[in-house]
């Protein structure tokens, strides 16, 4: 048996006897559900995903649902979450596959990695998983396995070292059960192999495992050059009267693009140079706790201000702008840290 055929076979065996078999999308693996798992499970833990996974299917059963659903709709499903430029693509690329593909996913890898959103490793995933094709995936998991395994030195990030695994990556996955090996490598890095606690005891591939054999595992996979986070700093301006607080639509490009948030205001000017808001109109302003909220490229230091109102504002015409119902409150997209704050009033 060669070596490439006893690493699959490890995997697999190990994957029927201990891996997971009742996750909602592997019921029914058609490449629309296998697709939204796929894109929910980037950067998000299976556990998290679950009832996120649920409550979307229940709303967007197929495609076609999905494709014809508000924007808005889909970033009130996907709130919380978190990477919300998932959620757009993944409503983009719903109407691409209506629109030119007449509803059904394309059947090459090729084909769907030009779709929005679906990189080569997720188009492996829904090729292998849903339509049981000879591909391969590199995804988080299955980088972290293998740079373990062979203990590729470099951070994958770099095109070489990626170029490198997905050689390995290409080797190992099987031409039989393409679809349970590829859920078995994925299950095997999230339950086994994980970042900070790996299970090397009683994992299948322990005996060939190169950053066992040399106590180096946690090195793997090399992380990537530091570099410091800049801090940036925003005023919000949390505007309340009775029991409607004002949000504005941020626009589709940018962070929290397409989400619903308080007005902003830089932290240096006065609250009352907001264009927005007049003297006469307040009440009580009271300024909250400032906390940290941490994207990919920075930290974002938030200053909320509360702020009563007399009555509400009459510039709030425009329809990227809503008076947020607490009580009854639309259902928009949140972005995590106005979310956190409308709980707190
Ligand atoms: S032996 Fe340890 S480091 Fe190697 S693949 Fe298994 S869990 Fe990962």
């Amino acid at each position: 048996m060669s070596h490439s055929s006893s690493f699959s076979q490890a995997v697999l065996s190990w994957f029927d006897d201990h891996g997971r078999h009742d996750l909602p999308w592997q019921k029914n693996k058609t490449p629309y559900r296998v697709w939204v798992s796929e894109i929910m499970l980037q950067q998000t833990q299976v556990v998290t995903v679950i009832p996120y996974y649920e409550r979307f299917m229940a709303s967007f059963p197929t495609v076609e649902d999905l494709a014809r659903a508000s924007i808005d709709e889909v970033l009130h499903h996907w709130t919380g979450l978190g990477y919300y430029a998932r959620a757009r693509n993944l409503h983009k690329c719903a109407q691409t596959v209506m629109d030119n593909y007449n509803g059904q996913f394309p059947k090459t890898v090729a084909e769907l990695e030009t779709l929005s959103g679906i990189g080569r490793s997720t188009a492996g995933a829904i090729a292998s998983i849903s339509m049981g094709q000879h591909a391969a995936i590199l995804d988080g998991n299955v980088k972290r396995v293998l740079s373990r395994f062979h203990a590729v030195e470099g951070w994958p990030g770099n095109k070489k070292v990626a170029d490198a695994m997905w050689e390995i990556a290409e080797r190992y996955t099987p031409a039989q059960r393409t679809g349970d090996y590829t859920q078995a490598m994925m299950d095997l890095g999230a339950t086994l192999c994980t970042r900070s606690k790996p299970a090397c005891q009683i994992c299948p591939l322990s005996a060939q495992c190169e950053a066992y054999a040399q106590d180096r595992v946690k090195e793997f996979p090399n992380s990537k050059p530091k570099k410091e986070k800049p801090i940036r700093s925003v005023r919000l301006l949390m505007l309340q009267h009775d029991d409607d607080v004002l949000l504005q639509q941020q626009p589709d490009s940018g962070i929290w693009g397409g989400l619903w948030i308080f007005p902003q205001q830089p932290v240096a000017e006065d609250v009352f140079e907001h264009p927005l808001l007049l003297n006469e109109k307040v009440s009580a302003v009271e300024a909250k706790d400032v906390f940290r909220h941490t994207f990919s490229h920075y930290h974002l230091d938030i200053h909320p201000v509360r702020i009563q109102l007399k009555s509400k504002l009459d510039q709030v015409t425009e329809p990227s702008m809503l008076w947020y119902n607490l009580s009854n409150p639309a259902s928009v997209g949140l972005a995590a840290p106005v979310k956190k704050l409308l709980e707190s009033l």
